[in-house]
């Protein structure tokens, strides 16, 4: 727990440091849950939503994207169900007075269960060598039975007392397993009770006249909306999808994890409507979809698992989380539910206008089903900006700190350095640097010893070194020095462009998809 602790406080501090993510309105002590993200973070964002909308919107003819308005008609949040049940079950413990959601207290408790289980599978591994079956052992091994099915039992009483609002049972559930609030220790809880997430906000000038709205608690909504305008206009044929990405709000009881749960935050949503019928074969194809999309950038996919989940929403009939190995653990990264005809119908009631596709192969119209992927921004920020902070020990011992972003995400793609402030070096770096800049983001960097200036790049987390000295004033050659491996080549100025657009060519990245 303490390393993992430790991570955290690290990805945190390096994130302040190299001008990632600050906290905001900071000089007035910061608000609680809102970031804001500084000249590097903005960039990092900017290249992963780029990344998202080319894999979703470019790479799919059957795909388009929108920008719709955090504000809405607040009718909207009454047919979409939010009014009434977008809310989390709260629990206060009388002693820290601190408040939690019960659903994340009973969720980590079954998580808890599922790593002792871990364990043990892990201690036979090791005992038996070449000759373990770990299926035989997790079906027969009466701990880890005993681990495994205590874990379902607790996620399925969990799972049924939410959908039947009984919330009376979900503090039973958190009494008999003991759950201790980690503050106080203690078990002296108050009632569960319903909070809802939605900032309300007005619109208008005068008290009578004002109009009572809500900021988005998600995106998926202005789709939904639009669904008519978009399908008409763009003459859409079923199966297609919208995309969008935006901001969304939602006050947030529990809201301790950095950017991993903000109360102010960006989600990168895409409805695909197709027929009834057809959605789960389509549920499964983004699963699977979605999976490689995070798999294309290169991180160990050791990292990731799917959740399927226990207590549907109110609109899904399949719903799954991709979950990331956060610093604090797996945690839900993106969201695949396939949401059947519940938006579209609950608009058309509250609307009174038709939300319908004409068939032409079976010659009738219908309510479209949904099949959603929705995923965080800045919670696939964080995933991405964790994964790529490492502490290395080189070859003589020393340390180094190392961003290792990949190269497509990159904030800045290459620093070009003088290797000394005179001899007219820097003014071949700045050559370079307007040669370059048309092309990738580029930036300079004359101050401190070489190897200084080195150690500061890996720390940002750019992918290449690109360092002037004499001899380039005689051959036109350069040093370039690559982030990951530390390897230095010598190359010609004038093949620069290639090696590294061969690097952080988004087009290259996003083919692996579909490899
Ligand atoms: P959680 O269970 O963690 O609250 P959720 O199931 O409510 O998440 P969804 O409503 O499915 O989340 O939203 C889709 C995605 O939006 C999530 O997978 C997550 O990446 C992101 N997201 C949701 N809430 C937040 C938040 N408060 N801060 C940052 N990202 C969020």
């Amino acid at each position: 727990m303490k390393n993992k602790d430790d991570k955290f406080k690290k990805v945190i501090s390096h994130a302040k440091e190299y001008g990632y993510i600050f906290q905001s309105s900071e000089i007035y002590e910061g608000l609680s849950a809102v970031y804001d993200y500084g000249q590097n973070g903005a960039e990092l964002k900017k290249n992963i939503r780029d990344y998202w909308w080319k894999a979703m919107v470019q790479m799919h003819e059957n795909i388009v994207g929108i920008d719709a308005a955090i504000f809405m008609h607040p009718t909207t949040w009454k047919a979409s169900g939010h009014v009434d049940a977008f809310n989390d079950p709260l629990i206060d413990n009388k002693d820290s007075k601190k408040r939690y959601r019960a659903d994340v207290l009973i969720e980590d408790f079954a998580e808890k269960l599922n790593l002792k289980a871990k364990k043990e599978i892990t201690k036979a591994a090791k005992r038996f060598g070449d000759a373990f079956n770990e299926e035989e052992f997790i079906t027969t091994n009466p701990r880890v039975i005993r681990y495994l099915s205590k874990r379902d039992e607790v996620l399925k009483r969990m799972g049924e007392s939410l959908e039947n609002e009984d919330l009376s049972d979900v503090k039973a559930l958190i009494e008999e397993l003991e759950i201790a609030c980690p503050v106080s220790g203690s078990k002296n809880w108050t009632d569960v009770k319903q909070f809802n997430l939605m900032f309300g906000t007005k619109l208008g000038a005068t008290a009578e006249s004002a109009m009572d709205l809500f900021l988005r608690p998600e995106t998926a909504q202005g789709i939904f909306v639009n669904f008519a305008n978009v399908q008409k206009t763009g003459r859409m044929k079923i199966p297609f999808g919208i995309a969008q990405t935006g901001k969304a709000f939602r006050n947030e009881i529990v809201a301790r994890q950095f950017i991993f749960r903000m109360r102010e935050f960006e989600q990168m949503e895409m409805q695909f409507f197709v027929r009834p019928g057809d959605e789960l074969k389509w549920y499964e194809y983004w699963k699977e979809k979605r999976l490689n999309w995070h798999l294309s950038l290169g991180i160990n996919k050791e990292n990731y698992r799917f959740h399927d989940h226990e207590k549907m929403a109110h609109y899904a009939n399949a719903a799954a989380d991709i979950e990331f190995n956060f610093p604090f653990g797996f945690k839900e990264l993106e969201g695949i539910h396939s949401r059947t005809d519940f938006d579209l119908k609950a608009h058309e009631e509250y609307s009174g206008k038709k939300l319908q596709f004409f068939d032409h192969e079976l010659n009738k119209s219908y309510v479209p089903y949904v099949i959603e992927t929705s995923i965080g921004l800045d919670r696939m920020f964080l995933a991405i900006f964790s994964s790529a902070l490492q502490n290395e020990t080189l070859e003589d011992g020393s340390e180094r700190v190392v961003l290792k972003l990949p190269a497509v995400l990159a904030p800045t793609k290459a620093t070009v350095l003088p290797l000394v402030k005179k001899d007219g070096l820097p003014e071949i770096a700045r050559e370079i640097i307007n040669d370059l800049k048309y092309d990738f983001n580029v930036s300079y960097d004359e101050k401190d010893a070489i190897g200084r200036r080195y150690r500061r790049q890996d720390a940002v987390g750019t992918p290449f070194c690109i360092t002037v000295d004499h001899q380039t004033k005689e051959d036109d050659t350069v040093t370039i020095r690559y982030r990951d491996t530390m390897a230095q080549e010598r190359i010609a100025i004038k093949d620069l462009r290639n090696i590294i657009y061969k690097e952080v060519s988004v087009g290259d990245w996003l083919k692996k998809i579909n490899n």
